[in-house]
């Protein structure tokens, strides 16, 4: 199995794992012959979300992400250069003006997520340009391993809950 990856710099990544930012805010310059703009990627279905090393310090003053680190408390910590979860793509349209809440970059492609599982353990991973870019096979070992005790710990959990 090979598992697609995106790369996201930190902040971002944590509103997305920890602040319920459902929205990837894209910009493509790619164009058909025609002029027509070219979607960022065709990709649908799971995504890991990992985080690119270097962070942009210019998020970090966003007014929304410091409410959510306030929220969040001291003890938040955000990985760098890792895969921090896994999520879907179930759409990717251009901004319409309206949509995808307060997270959306206006005049950008919109990717959205959704079944957000974040992993208890980064896993540490280089990351790529392209979109998506496919980890390694040990990566993505030790990142299924993470989802399985998740689904595990999760059907016991329901279990409990029906009985
Ligand atoms: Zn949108």
């Amino acid at each position: 199995m090979r598992l697609a990856c995106i790369s996201i710099r930190q902040p971002w990544a944590l509103c997305i794992t920890h602040g319920g930012k459902r929205v990837e805010n894209r910009v493509s310059r790619t164009h058909r012959s025609d002029g027509v703009p070219v979607q960022p990627t065709a990709h649908r279905g799971p995504i890991c979300l990992h985080t690119s090393r270097r962070i942009d310090s210019k998020g970090l003053r966003d007014p929304r992400i410091q409410d959510l680190m306030a929220r969040l408390g001291p003890e938040v910590t955000m990985p760098t250069g890792a895969i921090v979860a896994i999520a879907h793509i179930v759409d990717v349209h251009y901004d319409t003006g309206t949509c995808c809440g307060v997270w959306a970059a206006r005049g950008q492609w919109h990717l959205a997520l959704s079944s957000v599982q974040v992993l208890d353990t980064p896993v540490p991973a280089r990351g790529a340009l392209s979109l998506p870019w496919f980890a390694p096979s040990s990566v993505t070992t030790q990142v299924l391993d993470q989802i399985k005790l998740q689904d595990t710990a999760a059907q016991a959990l329901e279990g409990k809950e029906s009985r």
